[in-house]
């Protein structure tokens, strides 16, 4: 997927203008992108109908070049489709705010609970967590650890609690929760491995009793197409308020959000990444476009890029790739430093768009490659190493017999960087790098 949107992106950039068949190749090319992402069908069509309105109207005469204009329409569409600004939890007039979560066995609803009332209980609420799967032998336990572990209070069903039936657990939650003075009530609730008239049933009883303020549809990010026919359903069958994704840790593209997202009109609030408590965040449908295009979770990176060198490097670097300008061998060098310093997290730097290719290349020079390298460049003037131009064949024989390399391996490295240059100046005359400011012109 990747690979196919650089080179659209890249041909379109080499182009001045936008015709209407530019646009008619770029939307084929976006639409088998996006079914790549399993994104279904129907959602596709609705979705590359309005790029090819909102590229043909009006928009494009405007100030960008025209590959920056598509960039940003297919990336401003799948923000919005994926819902604009997180929606944040409605909390009742009255306490306590009823929470309810629906979905298949399996989709990660028992570890969300657990995930949503150590958040909310950072945020400074007092939640309880209602085992009302009485389905699973031990469903009642594992929230019960769940509990523990988020320091949280659970209501099982104990006598007098309504064992046995999770609509009398559910209801008599509530009234616990009042008395010990709780302002949410999470209910989690049984699935079924497929939909099923029966669980469908048991959750609209719970519903019926409790009369949430929130239902969550819990859905694994993972199901891909079937997402839509399960989200379709409990919409049906239960209705719901908001999404939640779950795996995205996994490989999953992220074409079910954008499905479930455009088919039940309904919005994405959290997204779980993981097993463990803290493996949870509220939804970014920024962040997401950016995973369904491919485009790299750049936050990430630089979140993590800070870590491994200070930030007045990563700045200085940041600056340098979205000017594009004045890029010398000095920053040649300094940047395959850099990577091979960063190590397994010089990986992560395949996630920005361009970036995979500059790390194909760096790839290939190994340690020891590196070090002549470096003594290539050292034994450069100045002059030559920011105009590396003039290096013309004497030059090159004279940096040869300083550094101890044929004149070979000094053509070369110059025609690297040469290459590396020519990356740069693309990257920074088209769409800068997604997520950082100032880098998109
Ligand atoms: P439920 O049947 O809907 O209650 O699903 P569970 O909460 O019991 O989760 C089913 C399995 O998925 C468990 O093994 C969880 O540890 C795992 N799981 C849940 N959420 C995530 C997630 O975001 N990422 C990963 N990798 N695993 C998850
Ligand atoms: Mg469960």
């Amino acid at each position: 997927l990747s690979d196919r949107l650089t080179s659209v992106f890249t041909s379109l950039r080499s182009k001045g203008k936008l015709t209407e068949a530019d646009i008619n190749a770029t939307a084929r090319e976006i639409r088998v992108a996006l079914l790549e992402a399993d994104v279904a069908l129907p959602v596709v069509k609705d979705f590359i109908a309005r790029i090819k309105e909102r590229a043909t109207g009006a928009e494009v005469a405007q100030a960008l070049n025209p590959a920056q204009q598509v960039v940003k329409i297919v990336n401003e569409e799948l923000i919005e489709i994926l819902g604009g600004e997180t929606r944040r939890i409605r909390f009742a007039k009255t306490a306590p705010t009823v929470i309810m979560l629906a979905g298949l066995q399996g989709a990660g609803k028992t570890t969300l609970a657990g995930k949503l009332a150590r958040w909310l209980k950072a945020e400074g609420h007092a939640p309880l967590l209602v085992a009302a799967d009485l389905q699973r032998p031990n469903a009642v336990q594992q929230i019960q650890v769940l509990g523990e572990r988020a320091g949280v209070a659970v209501f099982a069903p104990e006598p007098g609690n309504g064992v046995g039936d999770p609509v009398q657990v559910a209801r008599r939650s509530i009234d616990h929760a009042r008395h010990a003075q709780h302002d949410i009530v999470l209910i989690d609730t049984a699935g079924r491995l497929g939909i099923d008239a029966e669980m469908m049933g048991q959750a609209a009883d719970i519903r019926d009793a409790v009369r949430p303020d929130e239902i969550l549809f819990v859905v694994d990010a993972m199901i891909g197409q079937d997402a839509v026919t399960t989200a379709q359903a409990f919409l049906d069958g239960v209705g719901f308020d908001g999404v939640v994704l779950t795996k995205l840790d996994g490989d999953a593209r992220g074409g079910a959000a954008l499905s479930v997202r455009h088919i039940t009109g309904r919005p994405i609030m959290f997204a779980s990444t993981g097993e463990k408590l803290e493996d949870f965040d509220v939804f970014h449908p920024d962040r997401m476009a950016g995973r369904i295009l491919d485009m790299g979770d750049v936050l990430t990176l630089i979140e993590q890029a800070e870590k491994a060198f200070d930030a007045d490097q990563a700045a200085k670097m940041t600056t340098k790739f979205a000017s594009g300008e004045n890029f010398t061998l000095d920053d040649f060098l300094e940047q395959m430093m850099m990577i091979r310093k960063l190590g397994p997290i010089g990986n992560l730097l395949g996630m920005l768009p361009g970036m995979g290719q500059m790390r194909q290349q760096i790839d290939q020079i190994d340690d020891k490659d590196l070090d002549r390298v470096a003594a290539i460049i050292r034994s450069m003037t100045p002059g030559e190493r920011d105009n590396p131009k003039i290096i013309n064949g004497s030059r090159r024989a004279r940096i040869a017999g300083g550094s101890g390399v044929s004149v070979g391996e000094v053509s070369s490295l110059v025609t690297r960087f040469f290459d590396a240059q020519k990356m740069m100046r693309q990257m920074a005359g088209g769409m800068g790098i997604p997520g950082v400011p100032g880098t998109r012109r």
